[in-house]
């Protein structure tokens, strides 16, 4: 057989993918064209539950390049050798739309990453805001209902997304980002990228520090107006996918400066902001951020399904000397990112090519959907054994937490201060930057009732008093206060 002829999936060839099998010219179909059979099993097959959020992305495969040493902090790998590139895969996204949803939308942007790092992958799945709509995990999948379709008028509702909004004042710094100019970014190259939440790093003698983490783009920010995203739609619902693709197929591969911001341990518990509130950011006056390394995406997947939506990270993904914080939003992200995979993806989706980590991996589970391999051996296939399987190693047991406290539920709306930093990007823009935000929360807020109306301009006018007015002048209504 040649190695170009043409195989079914069990390797056997296919003498004629033109005609099926037919008792005579104008007879019925023989049950036995498995060629046939197969081929319409798999069309029906070719797809896999979209992502619930994020489900319309883009991704390219690229490099992490060190530039500062961080081995103060870490003792992670790729961040302790400059110089040294990791290999990584990014996905971008917009979160509410669907598979076929148009890219140029107001929309938060996901950011994230895959580093395949000499110690197995470290995912960083962050957005291109720094902070998020709410702070409480309990409260996701409400929000979520929220920006997909009415379950009655299969319709987007902006009464519920307000009406939400507008009863957790807590997504205000969000809100305003998300209608602010850069809310509606023109490509994906031209997003800054932030983790949003707060993690750790842990170096050689056991301390631990908390660590945001920062991607600038190098091509500057570039966003669209309502406008001109309307007319961007009209003629390519995939415009950033383009953009992204059309790029680095010509060689020009974006970059990101890479930064962190750090904080040692103990000082998490005196910090007057709630340094584990994915709300909140650390202003840059108190925890300056530091460059280490530049991000460059440099190579297009050759199979958007293979690569991209099968894709699959999560924060649990995480290797030695990094870890987690008690961000909640965090915490539950942990399980629940993996959990959407194991679903959408399969069992053992960890073992597809774009998944796999570039270590060995040496676990005890069984079996289940795509398991293709013994990872323990014929004889270790549970733990403890006498069979010379993998075993624990302590070496990487991270030092105890510092922060401790009884288990309850705290409320957090008390001593939770939801309007100081959304008020302080609202003085940090420009007026034409403020003209913006005022319109496309107007344009944001159509068909909105009244009452839900004043309830947000509340809001705007806690956070300040410019805020609400301005909207309410665009909006065409009495202005709070
Ligand atoms: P700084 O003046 O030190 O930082 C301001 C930051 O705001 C810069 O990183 C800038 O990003 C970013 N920014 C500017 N315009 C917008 C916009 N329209 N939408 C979103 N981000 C914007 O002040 P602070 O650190 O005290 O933060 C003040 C406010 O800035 C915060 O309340 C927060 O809303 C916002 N911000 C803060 C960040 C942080 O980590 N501290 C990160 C991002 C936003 P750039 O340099 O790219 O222009």
């Amino acid at each position: 057989m040649s190695p170009k002829t043409m195989t079914t999936t069990a390797g056997n060839p296919i003498p004629d993918n033109q005609n099926s099998v037919t008792a005579g010219a104008r007879g019925p179909l023989l049950m036995q064209d498995y060629q046939l059979l197969e081929k319409l099993a798999h069309q029906n097959r070719e797809r896999i539950p979209e992502r619930v959020v994020h489900a319309k992305g883009s991704g390219a495969h690229g490099t992490f390049r060190l530039t500062h040493d961080l081995s103060q902090y870490t003792t992670a790998s790729l961040f302790t050798t400059v110089g040294k590139e990791t290999p990584v895969f990014q996905r971008f996204s917009t979160v509410a739309g669907e598979r076929g949803a148009a890219d140029a939308e107001r929309d938060v942007r996901g950011f994230a990453l895959k580093f395949y790092t000499e110690q197995g992958n470290f995912d960083l799945v962050g957005n291109n805001t720094p902070v998020f709509f709410v702070r409480d995990p309990l409260k996701f999948p409400d929000f979520i209902h929220t920006q997909k379709r009415h379950p009655k008028s299969n319709l987007r509702s902006n009464t519920a997304m307000w009406d939400f909004w507008s009863l957790s004042p807590e997504s205000l710094h969000q809100v305003t980002i998300l209608f602010s100019d850069r809310g509606l970014p023109q490509s994906f190259r031209h997003i800054n990228g932030y983790g949003s939440h707060t993690y750790s790093l842990i170096n050689g003698n056991g301390e631990r520090f908390w660590v945001k983490f920062h991607f600038k783009t190098q091509q500057g920010i570039k966003c669209l107006t309502n406008k001109e995203a309307q007319a961007v739609v009209a003629k390519d619902r995939e415009s950033n996918q383009r953009d992204l693709f059309e790029a680095i197929e010509a060689g020009d591969f974006p970059r990101w400066n890479v930064q962190v911001q750090i904080m040692p341990e103990l000082e998490a518990e005196k910090y007057h902001i709630h340094p584990f509130d994915v709300t909140k950011v650390w202003p840059h006056k108190d925890y300056p951020v530091q460059d280490i390394g530049v991000l460059e995406l440099n190579r297009n997947p050759d199979n958007y399904f293979a690569e991209v939506e099968q894709a699959s990270f999560s924060p649990s993904n995480m290797v030695a000397g990094i870890s987690w914080s008690p961000d909640k939003m965090l915490q539950a992200r942990i399980f629940s990112y993996a959990d959407a995979h194991r679903y959408r993806v399969g069992t053992h989706y960890e073992m597809l090519p774009i998944n796999r980590p570039l270590t060995p991996v040496h676990t005890y589970h069984l079996d289940g959907s795509m398991r293709f391999d013994a990872p323990g051996g014929p004889d270790a296939y549970y733990e403890p054994n006498s069979f010379d399987g993998p075993v624990q190693d302590e070496a990487f047991r991270e030092p105890p937490l510092k922060i401790s406290g009884n288990g309850d539920r705290y409320d957090h709306r008390q001593g939770n201060d939801d309007y100081g930093q959304p008020g302080d990007l609202f003085r940090l823009m420009s007026d034409d930057q403020k003209n913006q935000l005022f319109n496309n929360l107007a344009e944001g807020m159509e068909g909105v009732p009244a009452e839900i109306v004043q309830r947000q301009l509340g809001h705007f006018h806690k956070a300040d008093p410019a805020y609400a007015a301005g909207v309410a002048k665009a909006l065409g209504v009495a202005s709070q206060g």
